[in-house]
């Protein structure tokens, strides 16, 4: 995200050199950088204890592709906060283990994504309202189903699955 106008006091920004971040958006008035970095996310894929992936449809994302459970990160929170967090908001689950896989830039919305996996014990799923389907999946059904056109979900599948031997 590039700032034009400081968020604080609404005055049009400046640039100042900040050591080896070189020229960066700064508001004199306010004595305050503004660094046009990406928005933080987590992208976690949801296993239980037999070995089933848990999948979500999300018309907002897409009418015909499901993914995996995904949000951004809140303001104070750290990400494995942000994993349990997403996991209970939107499924339901309470997340016994988690373990970190790898990170995603995704272009389209300037996000930069930490890959997880967590660990569950499969239990009632919960009406997210930000969720319009929900299901369990054998990991040899998920390619029917995982979104991998603009979506990151099928590539941390894949990753996902290439770190668990499964
Ligand atoms: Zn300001």
């Amino acid at each position: 995200m590039k700032f034009i106008y400081c968020p604080i006091c609404g005055k049009e920004l400046d640039e100042k050199s900040i050591g080896d971040e070189g020229l960066v958006r700064y508001c004199i008035d306010c004595d305050k950088p503004y660094f046009d970095g990406p928005a933080s996310c987590v992208e976690v894929l949801v296993i239980n204890e037999n070995n089933q992936i848990l999948l979500l449809k999300q018309n907002y994302i897409s009418k015909t592709h499901w993914g995996v459970v995904s949000g951004y990160v809140s303001n104070g929170e750290t990400l494995e906060e942000t994993v349990i967090r997403e996991v209970l908001e939107e499924t339901g689950q309470q997340v016994e283990k988690m373990l970190y896989v790898e990170s995603y830039y995704f272009k389209p919305n300037e996000l930069i994504m930490a890959g997880f996996i967590a660990f569950v014990k499969a239990k009632p799923f919960n009406n997210s309202n930000e969720v319009d389907d929900i299901m369990w999946c054998e990991i040899d059904e998920v390619n029917k189903y995982i979104a991998r056109v603009n979506n990151m979900s099928g590539i941390h599948f894949d990753n996902s699955m290439k770190l668990l031997n499964l």
